[in-house]
């Protein structure tokens, strides 16, 4: 997954929300629904978001935006049915940390990304 960033030394400093959906694999509607993400497709400053009940979404890359802060945040209503995203998906996500460590809590086979993780979101 991270053979086409690897050895671009700006990637530290750029704040990548795709990335932090790649790894996630969650998408939090505007209605609170919290989706999985099936595909996403960067195309320079977006990115088309693909769920697993089919919708497509623009998505700027950026964590200021509504999403990457409820990401984040961890802010959902319900988990849309559709989408069937396994629990311990759900686990992990209410148990990691997005403080500038948070890599260290997520995802633990990605440790040669951590220079990411310590980028801060
Ligand atoms: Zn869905």
């Amino acid at each position: 997954m991270a053979d086409h960033v690897s050895g671009k030394r700006f990637y530290r400093k750029r704040v990548d929300f795709f990335r932090l959906l790649n790894k996630l694999k969650l998408w939090p509607s505007q209605a609170g629904i919290l989706h999985g993400v099936k595909a996403i497709v960067e195309k320079g400053g977006y990115a088309e978001v693909t769920t697993h009940c089919n919708h497509v979404m623009i998505v700027r890359n950026s964590k200021r935006s509504r999403a990457a802060r409820w990401l984040r945040n961890k802010w959902y209503f319900a988990v849309c049915s559709d989408c069937k995203i396994p629990e311990w998906k759900l686990r992990k996500y209410s148990q990691s940390f997005f403080t500038q460590h948070y890599g260290s809590n997520l995802l633990k086979s990605t440790e040669n990304e951590s220079s990411f993780e310590r980028g801060g979101l």
